[in-house]
């Protein structure tokens, strides 16, 4: 045994009557007491956090404790908190009233933005939420190839449609089976799964169902079954499969879009798919989805063209304002040489602990984007994501939470920091996690 192996030290949880308090109201009137299944710690056990406010890389709860915040929002808050250039621009648009159901020229502006940054988008839609942009991504592509099938990845998340709630079945090539009750089983056929990082899976499919395939969707960056990169050459893959049978590409980067790269993980890997799937950091915060792709593709949507898609909402002036100050602020020289520094520090820090107390783990990261899996083997696919120790994730969780950092409430989820996430910020977050890895 190292003489440096961290002595355990215990904490002592503080006070979280008011969360406790409105876990029970939101309960009598919210569907298991939350508007998003995640946020109600069902994985961790325990009674959720009722936050109040957030500044910076900190967010404080109902009963006053302040935590270094490693969720940001599941991803939008890429600049910390109430960054106070956003909040001065959305209160300055909110004077002029919150939307008309006619267009802006905000929005033009936004498109202009989104079109410079993402290599494959030379047009783009405004929707509202990631879930939109998804199925409105796939409805497009079996719009433009007349073909009803699609191919995504077991592990992988594209929003609540009904197509995607589809998991793996043992092998790669299993008919899919409805993720939720509720999803028609005819609807659910129509979703066949393959392996991340198994282009091999892939070719299977498209040979087993022939010039029926509309779509391959994939996170080129896995988010959601925790943090996994595609292996050398997987993407590349995928193109030259998804262009040899004449399905579409689409890269659903919600997550990673303005995240692992201003212009996403397209541009990091050099991958340029047919359409591409926005959410999270272009609405800053408020709700804001989009979907783009070429002028050709993207001319089949209505009202250029025969497919429908709509949005009473859809690129409002609050969310635009939100989306745009926040893209302006991430153009500033340097920013994501930063993120990716202190990103490294982190799961650097994060890893050396872990080996000093013996205990394995694999930190997987890009960029500002990471996830500590407990485990033996590296994570590749969702099925070695499933070899986790969750008992050790949970007490991790809740070690954290006492020693005030607050990370997702699932050991299948990536951490998200920001540019306010300093050196020191990590510095804590390390020392937190090197003593919680003493409890048990
Ligand atoms: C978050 C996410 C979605 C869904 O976005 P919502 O805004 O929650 O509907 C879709 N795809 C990916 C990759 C995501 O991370």
């Amino acid at each position: 045994m190292p003489t440096s192996a961290p002595t355990a030290t215990p904490v002592t949880p503080p006070t979280r009557t008011r969360s406790a308090q409105a876990f029970e109201a939101a309960q009598a009137v919210l569907p298991g007491g939350v508007n998003s299944p995640v946020r109600a710690f069902k994985s961790v056990g325990g009674s959720p956090l009722f936050m109040a406010k957030a500044q910076g890389a900190h967010i404080w709860d109902v009963d006053g404790n302040k935590y270094i915040d490693c969720i940001g929002s599941f991803g939008p808050a890429i600049l910390g908190h109430a960054h106070p250039q956003v909040v001065k621009a959305v209160q300055h648009v909110a004077e002029n009233g919150f939307c008309y159901g006619a267009p802006t020229e905000l929005e033009t502006t936004l498109a202009q933005e989104i079109i410079a940054a993402v290599p494959s988008i030379e047009m783009v839609r405004l929707v509202n939420s990631g879930t939109e942009a998804a199925l409105s991504a796939a409805r497009l592509a079996r719009a433009v190839t007349g073909r009803q099938y699609l191919i995504k990845f077991a592990g992988c998340y594209h929003g609540h449609a009904d197509a995607f709630l589809v998991k793996a079945g043992s092998g790669a090539t299993t008919l899919g089976q409805p993720d939720s009750s509720g999803v028609p089983v005819s609807v659910a056929n129509l979703t066949l799964t393959a392996t991340f990082n198994d282009s091999n899976s892939v070719a299977a499919l498209l040979s087993q169902y022939p010039d029926q395939v509309a779509a391959i969707l994939v996170e080129p960056v896995v988010g959601n079954m925790g943090c996994v990169r595609p292996k050398d050459g997987f993407l590349k893959d995928l193109r030259d499969l998804a262009t040899a049978s004449g399905a579409m590409l689409v890269f659903d980067e919600v997550m990673t879009g303005f995240r692992v790269a201003y212009g996403g993980a397209q541009s990091l890997y050099s991958v340029t798919p047919d359409v591409t799937c926005l959410g999270k950091i272009i609405g800053g915060g408020l709700p804001v989805g989009a979907y783009g792709a070429s002028k050709a593709i993207m001319q089949h949507v209505a009202p250029a063209g025969p497919m429908y898609q709509a949005g009473t909402l859809s690129g409002n002036p609050m969310a635009v304002t939100a989306g745009l100050e926040t893209l302006r602020l991430l153009q500033q020289p340097g920013t994501y040489e930063s993120l990716e520094a202190n990103g490294e520090y982190l799961a650097r820090g994060l890893q050396k602990a872990c080996d000093e107390a013996n205990i394995p783990a694999q930190v997987q990261r890009v960029g500002s984007m990471l996830t500590v899996f407990f485990t033996e083997t590296p994570v590749v696919d969702y099925e070695s994501a499933l070899t986790v120790d969750r008992d050790r994730f949970n007490t991790m969780f809740w070690g954290l939470l006492n020693r005030g950092v607050s990370i997702p409430p699932s050991p299948f989820e990536a951490w998200f920091t920001s540019l306010a996430h300093t050196p020191e910020v990590m510095d804590a977050i390390i020392a937190a996690f090197t003593q919680a890895l003493t409890d048990s």
